[in-house]
């Protein structure tokens, strides 16, 4: 099966909708409106490869080699957009390299698309200071679009940093973006319908700590942690953790070891997918959460659609998150 169709299948079964793939929107025939009315939340997925990309600047590996020949196999930086539909609103989660693409995906699925008109998200949300998650947020600056205190939730070790160092500092001084520090205990009000709350996790914590986010709309709750230093090292139990929600989308940048020769494996900061086959297969089995690996690495072993890897991933009843997918809540 080629991935674009694959990807209907897998979106299909997901949301009950037909995936509506960055080049391929398409009208939404009645039912699905209706379904889109019935729950005014929906998370969509705008990008789910690690913070580097696929392909990778310089690359020639089997994977980056397949995205450069055939772009559906292309994957942009993992980011989340959370939409308010009604309000024809948007959150963007994590600004990414690949910022100017997703926003342009959000709007396009908002219909907010007329010349001269100030399309921005209402507020960026941050999971922490590695390139791929925050270095979009350029894009809202005085050599672009120059925006207006668009609000910037995140960490307060990451608000302290973007004020403190630029060219982050020049947006903040700018007043491009106004900083808010997140509450670890509270739950924050995006709209009446759509809220969330973030938590620590361990990660390589450089210049900023790092947060997952969980997204709840009028029914549903939708986990993202794309990046963890590993489940174990977790103050929380990511078994539980999982329970709680109706989706999780997590850290797949690794496959297994096997795609590593010659890495120390103590060294890699990330839970390999393998892992977490094993440590959430019953749940997956189970089916009341829906489990979802992103933020995945060029060399992952799953993003061959004919690989071993990818198959035991679905045998065991998980899937890789893909751009486009979108999650009613
Ligand atoms: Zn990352
Ligand atoms: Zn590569
Ligand atoms: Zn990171």
């Amino acid at each position: 099966m080629r991935r674009r169709e694959f990807l209907n299948v897998v979106a299909g079964s997901v949301a009950g909708l037909p995936a509506l793939t960055s080049n391929r929107s398409r009208a939404l025939p009645e039912e699905q409106e209706k379904k889109i009315q019935e729950s005014e939340v929906m998370v969509k997925v705008l990008g789910t490869a690690q913070d580097g990309g696929i392909p990778q600047l310089g690359c020639y590996c089997p994977n980056c080699l397949r995205a450069r020949e055939e772009p559906g196999f292309s994957r942009l930086v993992s980011s989340l957009g959370l939409f308010d539909i009604p309000k024809r609103s948007f959150f963007l989660l994590d600004a990414t390299p690949d910022i100017r693409r997703q926003c342009h995906l959000a709007h396009q699925r908002l219909g907010k698309q007329k010349s001269g008109a100030r399309n921005f998200p209402q507020a960026v949300l941050l999971t922490h200071a590695h390139i791929g998650h925050y270095t979009g947020l350029m894009f809202f600056g005085y050599e672009s679009v120059s925006t207006s205190d668009l609000p910037a939730y995140c960490s307060e070790r990451m608000g302290i940093f973007l004020a403190n160092n630029g060219p982050w500092s020049q947006l903040v001084n700018f007043k491009n973006i106004s900083i808010h520090q997140l509450s670890m205990k509270q739950k924050l009000s995006l709209t009446p319908s759509l809220s969330i709350t973030a938590r620590s996790v361990p990660h390589r914590d450089e210049y900023s700590d790092t947060l997952g986010f969980t997204a709840y709309g009028q029914k549903k709750k939708l986990l993202y942690i794309p990046d963890i230093q590993d489940w174990r090292t977790w103050k929380k139990s990511i078994v539980e953790e999982v329970k709680k929600v109706d989706y999780a989308l997590l850290d797949g940048t690794f496959y297994g070891p096997e795609e590593l020769p010659g890495r120390d494996l103590s060294r890699i900061g990330h839970p390999f997918i393998t892992t977490s086959l094993k440590l959430l297969g019953k749940l997956a089995r189970e089916g009341k959460t829906k489990i979802y690996f992103t933020h995945l690495n060029h060399s992952n072993l799953a993003l061959d659609p004919e690989g071993e890897a990818r198959k035991k991933i679905e045998r065991e009843g998980f899937r890789l998150a893909e751009e486009g997918m979108e999650f009613f809540l």
